[in-house]
């Protein structure tokens, strides 16, 4: 943080009780497995653990504590509120009021790690960013970012991920933008919302976010870019982005090398500027629009972010090129999943040359219709040509089936991650490539480790 903050002045603006006097501090921990004794301890009540169970033993380890219930015997200045993640945001608020520069936020249903990587190369050529640490976007993440703000840092990067309806206004009151991008809108984490059309409405808060004097950087390659654009707050500004030459910025003349990398001209006010991605996918490109969008929007030129985009090579686990045992490539996509993901790794994989192989771990959070999108997928990868699908998990099944398409071939759906390594390995060789993806919840870069020999 740029100051440093007391119990006092937080329980005076937001409410609470303080216990034990007032304490001053610049920094904040939640884990107690990582204790910081300069910092204020914010006691979470997670899935797991409830740190509340912990606190009894902090005292002499940090400063203060923030805490929803009495904790008998700890003589710690404590700020005791009705809700301890609450708490945390509205101290990362005060964090990011101490600052006075730029703030850019972009939420979409994926690539907004990408995008975040893309900004951080972009701006850090000529600003000091403070970036959303990994993918530290949520709740709980946004204020940890906002921690992080110093006094060198003149540009803030803030991912914001959204679970439920309301996530994104909550992120934007405390994150506070002033150039916000949607990304893109697919079937993602759709339990938490009920339908796509829910999923593309709660992510336009992030544009009913913006002050008046912010931007809006709008996808309109996407099926609900008029939406947004129709429900646009009064004076906030509009950035385009996209394969139109309508578009304020857009790609033309995308070409993809044999590595599967695109390069393009990004068009900028008319002039037209050659890009060579690092990144796998013609995905990227639309990625890049947004990042440029965003940029472009905060005042970078379009020479500067050329620059950028032209250095940003893979981020971990999404679509990362590896050699793999028995001379195979392994490309390691094993971070997340969802349809839309799913589709630009296939489309990705149908262009290569040799086998190609994809590996797919269950899809998880779709909803009622997840094994009707597992169906689809395995479909889609049929008609690209794809060589072999090897599933995991129990929706794979109705993906294997789709696959084989009625065909008289063994359907690869495994239940064992074992096994499922196993029949893979048998089938790889120097001409072959395999794509391992899936929801975070398959753990699928164990598969990924165990295919480029690190098991
Ligand atoms: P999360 O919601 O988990 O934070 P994210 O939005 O940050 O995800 P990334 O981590 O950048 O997204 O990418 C996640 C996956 O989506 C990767 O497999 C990546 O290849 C794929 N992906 C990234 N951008 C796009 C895109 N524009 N269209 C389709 N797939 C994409
Ligand atoms: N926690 C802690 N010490 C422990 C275990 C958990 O301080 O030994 C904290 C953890 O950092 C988080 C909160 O308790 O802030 C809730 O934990 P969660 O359920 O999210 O479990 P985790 O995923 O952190 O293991
Ligand atoms: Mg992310």
């Amino acid at each position: 943080m740029i100051n440093s903050l007391t119990l006092e002045q937080l329980q005076r603006r937001f409410g609470g009780e303080l216990v034990n006097g007032s304490v001053e501090f610049a920094q904040v921990s939640t884990n107690t497995r990582k204790l910081d004794p300069q910092s204020l301890f914010v006691a979470l009540v997670g899935e797991n653990f409830d740190a509340h169970d912990f606190v009894g033993e902090l005292d002499g380890q940090v400063l203060g504590l923030v805490v929803d219930r009495a904790v008998r015997g700890c003589s710690l200045p404590q700020w005791r509120v009705e809700d301890t993640t609450v708490a945390l945001g509205q101290i990362g608020l005060v964090c990011r009021e101490q600052f006075n520069g730029l703030v850019v936020a972009i939420t979409g249903s994926c690539g907004k790690t990408t995008i975040k990587e893309m900004l951080s190369a972009i701006f850090s050529q000529t600003h000091k960013p403070c970036v959303t640490k990994g993918n530290l976007n949520n709740q709980f993440g946004l204020p940890m970012t906002l921690f992080g703000i110093s006094a060198q840092h003149n540009v803030l990067i803030l991912e914001m991920g959204a679970n439920g309806p309301d996530d994104i206004s909550y992120l934007c009151n405390i994150g506070k933008p002033h150039v916000s991008a949607v990304n893109n809108v697919m079937p993602a984490h759709v339990e938490g919302f009920g339908s796509v059309d829910a999923i593309a409405k709660a992510k336009g808060q992030i544009y009913a976010g913006l002050d008046v004097a912010g931007t809006a950087v709008v996808n309109a390659d996407d099926n609900y870019a008029d939406y947004w654009l129709k429900n646009m707050p009064e004076g906030v500004k509009t950035l385009a982005v996209g394969l139109s030459n309508e578009c304020g910025i857009h790609a033309d003349n995308i070409v993809l090398n044999e590595n599967g990398c695109a390069s393009f001209e990004l068009v900028v006010e008319g002039v037209a500027h050659p890009v060579n991605l690092q990144l796998l996918g013609e995905h990227n490109v639309h990625n890049a629009l947004v990042a440029a969008g965003c940029a472009f929007a905060a005042g970078v030129s379009a020479a500067e972010i050329t620059k950028g985009l032209n250095q940003v090579t893979g981020v971990a686990g999404r679509l990362q090129q590896l050699p793999g045992i028995a001379g195979a490539t392994v490309i390691d996509d094993s971070y997340n999943a969802n349809p839309g993901s799913v589709g630009a790794a296939i489309e990705l994989l149908s262009q290569r040359s040799g086998k190609k192989i994809l590996v797919l771990g269950d899809m998880a959070e779709l909803g009622p219709d997840a094994e009707e999108m597992h169906r689809s997928v395995g479909a889609l990868a049929r008609e690209r040509g794809l060589d072999a699908l090897f599933t995991f998990g129990p929706l794979g099944a109705a993906a294997s089936i789709a696959f084989s398409a009625g065909r008289q071939e063994s359907l690869r759906n495994y239940r064992a991650r074992e096994s499922l390594v196993a029949a893979i390995t048998q089938q790889l060789d120097k001409e072959t490539t395999v794509l391992v993806k899936g929801s975070r919840s398959a753990r699928m870069e164990l598969v990924a480790q165990a295919l480029l020999g690190n098991s």
